[in-house]
């Protein structure tokens, strides 16, 4: 009887002992409230395992002996950021372009990625369209300790009528549900829908709303159904009017959202993400170096100015905006990396400091239903923590000083110690 209680027993300690077993505890540095409130001051942040143990001033909260002391005088430290709208093996039209990829290089660039992500100071995504299956793989690999690379969620392919902006191409209300359901059964937390045409595609127009009703409707139920949310990429206010009516949860890019559409977005609480990098000047010094045909700039060029509209308009109406990028979370952009620079731009376009970084840490998270866990420095929290040389709440260009990146109290990067 010994032998096999005792193997299970080791299995155990295997399963339960995450990356850090240790108690480390960041000591010195300024706490950021995004809610409003003063931050704490000369804070200690104890993080035992994966999650926050103890957080307050040092005053009051007392440094566990053995801990392993992480200074952070001269320090602010925010939740990681949370960027939504993530491709790990982008693929565009353009010089670069990768023709016949196979999945095994898929995954292995998505892993790449993935992990320069973290580096930067991600760490949560949410991937909206991947091929071949390789974000679940990714996935289970991150999840089981096998790589570093932050929490995935993943709406698995992108369904779409046939013609539309997406992978998986099906037609009719059956073959919609089908589709949505071998999405979930793959691993899905999401279902993402082209319910409109895109900035590359080559055929259609952009303004149309090529789904029919029965087909909009039947894939938004079947996946409520199965407890999983559905966005919408949309670059149209007649195709998002009528995903709203079908009760879709979220829509992204939005390049031409009305103000009507916005305010039905508002009552229904539908959220936003906005992917304005994309279209704005940043965006066209990466499709340059990656060698994308004159037609595509000039678009990019033309939608751009209709786009930042939609999300001024979306700021003022009050909607619901959680920060994604559809470039890689880390890719260079006007001198800091496009998660940052899609957050400056939401302060350019009327959002406050502590508003933006809402939208790239706790309003994910609530979009995610994993606002109990992750988007907030507090004690149960996963200890998912972003160190900065200046205060986010004054300028949020401070967000370029990244200099210490921490997922699950494992650290992932210390500027200082190397
Ligand atoms: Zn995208």
């Amino acid at each position: 009887m010994k032998y096999p209680l005792l193997a299970f027993t080791a299995l155990c300690a295997t399963l339960a002992s995450p990356a850090s077993a240790e108690t480390i505890a960041l000591v010195g540095g300024t706490v950021v409230d995004l809610a409003g409130k003063a931050p704490i001051r000369d804070a200690v942040v104890v993080i035992e395992d994966e999650r926050i143990q103890a957080i307050g001033p040092r005053a009051s909260t007392s440094v566990p002996s053995g801990a392993r002391v992480i200074p952070m005088e001269g320090r602010w430290l925010i939740p990681g950021l949370m960027n939504m709208h993530v491709h790990l093996a982008l693929n565009l039209p353009g010089a670069s372009r990768i023709y016949n990829e196979t999945p095994d290089s898929m995954v292995l660039r998505s892993l790449d990625n993935a992990q320069k992500s973290l580096h930067s100071g991600v760490t949560t995504i949410r991937l909206t369209g991947s091929d071949a299956g390789v974000d679940f793989t990714l996935k289970r690999a991150i999840d089981a300790g096998m790589f570093d690379g932050p929490r995935i969620h993943t709406a698995g392919s992108s369904i779409v009528a046939t013609g539309g902006h997406g992978k998986t191409e099906v037609n009719g209300p059956a073959e919609f549900s089908r589709a949505v359901r071998e999405q979930v059964r793959a691993g899905a937390t999401w279902i993402k829908l082209g319910i409109s045409g895109g900035i590359s595609d080559t055929h259609g127009d952009i303004g149309a709303s090529p789904f029919t009703d029965a087909e909009l409707t039947t894939a938004i139920e079947v996946a409520h159904r199965n407890g999983v949310k559905v966005t919408g990429h949309t670059g149209s206010p007649i195709a998002s009017e009528v995903a709203i009516d079908a009760g879709i949860d979220a829509f992204e890019h939005g390049y031409f959202l009305t103000p009507p559409v916005l305010k039905k977005m508002k009552q229904k609480g539908v959220w936003f993400i906005p992917t304005i990098v994309v279209s704005q000047s940043g965006a066209k010094e990466f499709y340059r170096k990656i060698g994308s045909p004159p037609w595509y700039l000039d678009r990019v060029d033309s939608v751009g100015k209709a786009h930042i509209q939609s999300l001024r308009d979306a700021i003022a109406a009050g909607v619901s905006i959680a920060l994604g990028t559809d470039q890689y979370p880390w890719e260079p952009n006007e001198g800091t990396t496009a998660t940052v620079r899609e957050a400056e731009i939401y302060v350019d376009a009327g959002m406050t400091p502590a508003q933006a970084l809402r939208a790239a840490t706790i309003e994910p998270a609530r979009m995610l239903g994993v606002d109990n866990e992750v988007g907030v420095l507090k004690a149960g929290y996963y200890a998912d923590i972003v160190a900065l040389d200046a205060d986010p709440t004054a300028d949020i260009a401070a967000l370029r000083t990244i200099g210490f990146v921490m997922k699950g109290g494992k650290v992932i990067r210390d500027d200082r110690q190397r």
